[in-house]
């Protein structure tokens, strides 16, 4: 998919109050889940994986992408591949040699001016090859350290925002108004609403959220609906998908080749159980249904 095609999902999603839901299947297995979820729902989605999954399920970036655009055959709905959290250039250059359509570059753990120089490193690199960048400002901490690199939260100052946007050239930002990666040891995160609605009145470029495992659904409702401003059009959600595969299996996380080894029939279960998470998810918390 091309960088102007994703742009304008991000446009309908805050046009039409409903959020794109960018889903982490941590395997190559799982890819076919959110793809499966994403068409039964008629609704677009992007499939993302994170520098630091790569990593631990040893997968190289072409290894995920090939299995990416096999699951995607025959699909109708959009579904675009995205590189999560990644805090150095190369690995993002390789993501998009490999075929990712749009990547994350994450200098938020860098002083402002450094953030917006690797930020602009990795524009400059993907804007010519028709890739979406998203950058993030302000540090979205928490207890899932495969998406994220810390558990210290820093909240987005809102004045930096259209300075930062129009100086690194991103296309998309996730912000930190309190979310967390992971699942919450709290029932109800405090979200700095105000704080989201202070940044959507100085930026109208696409708002991202991270940490959208275990929020519950009101809040996410109100981050995208911001009072019929539009507020967050991309939520992203990782480790629910891998907890709903593990509960079915009886498992716990494994590389990639590895998890390749299970029976078939127990696979399909596990591709069952997330599909029916990602479709729930979806339908109760994006309102992305029918919106392809
Ligand atoms: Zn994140």
């Amino acid at each position: 998919m091309k960088r102007s095609d994703i742009l304008a999902l991000y446009e309908n999603a805050r046009k039409n109050g409903y959020a794109l839901g960018s889903f982490s299947p941590r395997n190559t297995v799982l890819i076919r889940a959110v793809c499966q979820a994403a068409e039964a729902k008629k609704a677009p989605v992007l499939v993302q994986i994170s520098s630091n999954e790569l990593r631990w399920f040893s997968l190289t970036a072409k290894e995920f992408a090939n299995a990416f655009y096999e699951a995607v055959k025959g699909v109708t709905v959009p579904v675009v591949l995205h590189l999560d959290h990644t805090y150095d250039t190369q690995t993002v250059f390789d993501a998009i040699d490999a075929g990712f359509q749009s990547v994350m570059i994450d200098g938020s753990k860098l002083p402002y001016a450094e953030n917006i120089a690797i930020t602009k490193e990795v524009v400059a690199y993907a804007h010519p090859r028709d890739v979406a960048v998203e950058a993030e400002l302000g540090n979205i901490g928490g207890a899932d350290k495969l998406e994220t690199g810390g558990d210290e939260a820093l909240y987005t100052i809102p004045a930096q925002v259209p300075d930062f946007i129009e100086k690194s050239g991103c296309d998309s930002l996730a912000v930190s108004i309190g979310t967390a990666h992971g699942v919450y040891p709290v029932k109800n995160p405090k979200i700095d609403f105000e704080r989201l609605k202070e940044i959507r009145s100085l930026t109208g470029a696409p708002l991202v959220l991270h940490g959208g495992s275990g929020l519950p659904a009101e809040t996410v409702h109100t981050a995208i609906k911001l009072d019929g401003i539009g507020g967050i059009a991309k939520i992203n959600i990782a480790t629910d998908l891998e907890l709903a595969f593990q509960k079915e299996l009886g498992v716990t996380r494994m590389p990639n080749a590895e998890l390749l080894k299970l029976p078939a029939a127990d696979l399909e279960r596990g591709v069952a159980a997330v599909q029916t998470l990602v479709e729930d998810r979806i339908e109760n918390y994006l309102f992305s249904s029918h919106m392809a």
